[in-house]
């Protein structure tokens, strides 16, 4: 068996948030472990580089939503820019594209001058439809579902409107501009990887971790390298490890097991729940919908179908390209669940072809596509994080260090507005680095 050194710290995943953490514990000369049970570095976080397409295809995260300070902190030291992902939106609406309504300021207007959720909290589905029953129209409260299933990834009969409402109205808004990083997210994480070069921290891929026995001050993590039984020891662990691993049945093979049980952790675990998502990134052999109905579509940058498979797609606008995203989240993304990649490569071009009428023949222009199931994947299970009826604590006590040993980091333990995002799981890996650094000066 395989058995390091004493590190000062192991941090288990290198996700954005496990290389955040990592370079910031390298910058202050801790030595520390990084394990990955992955054979790349970047989790959620992954940027395919296809030869002959000058975009990369990103299956996981791909935009920067608002302000996002940790984000473009990150570019900058990369000396990397952002793109503004602005553009027309359009939906179908009675059988036909139309620029899509504004409904997103009546909705948070409408959500802003309410106080009942000061008293008690809801279900998204009970305070769109019964509370602002007569503040929003029937379309504006669809429209207002459709954002949280889609953009939240939330199942809207389980989801806190608190929490949303609080995401909504602050600076993460679904009418906050969007950007993506020029040239993709892999270039921000190579950077973070970068930085843990002639430092203490080493980067350990194909490690998969089964199981962290702890006590005060000591912590033994089990598991295979390369296949093969690894174990280390270390003073203490971050843990960014993702929510759907963490909330893994015990007894399942692919869960992590903790010794003693994460007790304390266990109603916060409750109150969030994992969001699922189907990116379908789809190339064509040229990007017909700009030329389409005498290029009424050309500056499109959404493309909505509210009743598709499918419901939502989008072009790489500003970028000139024949590449269209579909997206599929929350409940539309659990009634794909079991479907095979054909099948929802399939379901994904019938979606798109429905937005024109079925005119064109999408099947025919389709030169390559790409799915990653972030669901079935063991090591995310689920794309992002949302939080349930009632827990409005839930991310704090997720992100709670336990006796100065176990740490935690990752987008669900985000306390600071932006959970579910890069952005997010950026400043949780910083936040946690600087819970381990103050709990090793205290010694
Ligand atoms: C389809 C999709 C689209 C998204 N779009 C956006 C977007 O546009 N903008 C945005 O800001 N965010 C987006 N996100 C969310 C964003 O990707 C995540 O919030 C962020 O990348 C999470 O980083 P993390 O470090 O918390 O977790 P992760 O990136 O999941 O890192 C955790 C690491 O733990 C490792 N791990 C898991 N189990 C084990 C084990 N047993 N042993 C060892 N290692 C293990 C994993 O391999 C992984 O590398 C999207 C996510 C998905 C899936």
């Amino acid at each position: 068996m395989r058995q390091s050194i004493l590190e000062d710290v192991i941090v288990i995943g290198a996700g954005a948030s496990g290389l955040t953490a990592a370079a910031d514990l390298a910058r202050a000369g801790c030595s520390a472990l990084v394990l990955d049970a992955r054979e790349r570095i970047g989790g959620r976080i992954r940027s395919h580089h296809e030869p002959g397409l000058a975009l990369p295809v990103e299956l996981g995260a791909e935009f920067i939503h608002g302000e996002a300070k940790p984000t473009f902190a990150l570019i900058e030291k990369a000396a990397g820019a952002a793109v503004d992902a602005g553009g027309e939106h359009w939906s179908l609406r009675h059988g036909e594209l139309q620029p899509s309504h504004d409904l997103y300021a009546e909705i948070r207007d409408a959500m802003k001058a309410t106080r009942v959720l000061k008293e008690k909290d809801l279900s998204f589905d009970a305070f769109v439809d019964e509370r602002l029953k007569d503040e929003l129209s029937s379309e504006a409260r669809e429209t207002a579902r459709m954002l949280a299933q889609g953009f939240d990834a939330a199942d809207t009969k389980r989801a806190s409107a608190r929490a949303i409402v609080e995401e909504w109205t602050g600076n993460a808004s679904v009418e906050a501009p969007q950007f993506r990083p020029l040239g993709g997210y892999g270039p921000l994480l190579a950077q973070l990887a970068g930085e843990l070069r002639g430092t203490k921290v080493r980067l350990q891929l194909d490690t998969v971790v089964r199981s962290v026995r702890w006590k005060r001050g000591s912590v033994e993590v089990k598991g295979t390298f390369h296949g093969r039984p690894f174990s280390v020891r270390s003073k203490r662990a971050i843990v960014s490890l993702p929510l759907g691993v963490l909330q893994r049945p015990v007894r399942a093979p692919d869960a992590v097991r903790f010794t003693p049980p994460l007790v304390s952790k266990r109603v916060a675990l409750k109150h969030l729940a994992a969001g699922p998502v189907l990116k379908v990134v789809l190339r064509f052999r040229s990007a017909f919908w700009d030329t389409i109905d005498d290029g009424r579509y050309r500056n499109a940058a959404f493309f909505r179908s509210p009743a598709a498979a499918f419901p939502t797609f989008w072009t790489a606008l500003p970028v000139r390209s024949p590449l269209i995203v579909a997206w599929a989240a929350g409940p539309k993304a659990m009634r794909l669940e079991g479907a095979d990649r054909s099948q929802v490569i399939g379901a994904a071009l019938e979606s798109f072809s429905s937005l024109f009428d079925r005119r064109v023949d999408v099947d025919a222009l389709l030169e390559s596509a790409w799915v990653h199931d972030w669901q079935s994947d063991p090591y995310a299970r689920g794309a992002y994080s949302y939080v349930t009826v009632g827990g409005d604590e839930a991310r704090k006590q997720l992100a709670q260090p336990l006796l100065d040993t176990l740490f935690f980091a990752g987008e669900a333990a985000d306390c600071e507005g932006e959970a579910g995002t890069v952005a997010g799981a950026l400043q949780s890996g910083s936040r946690a680095a600087r819970e381990v650094l103050a709990g090793m000066r205290r010694r």
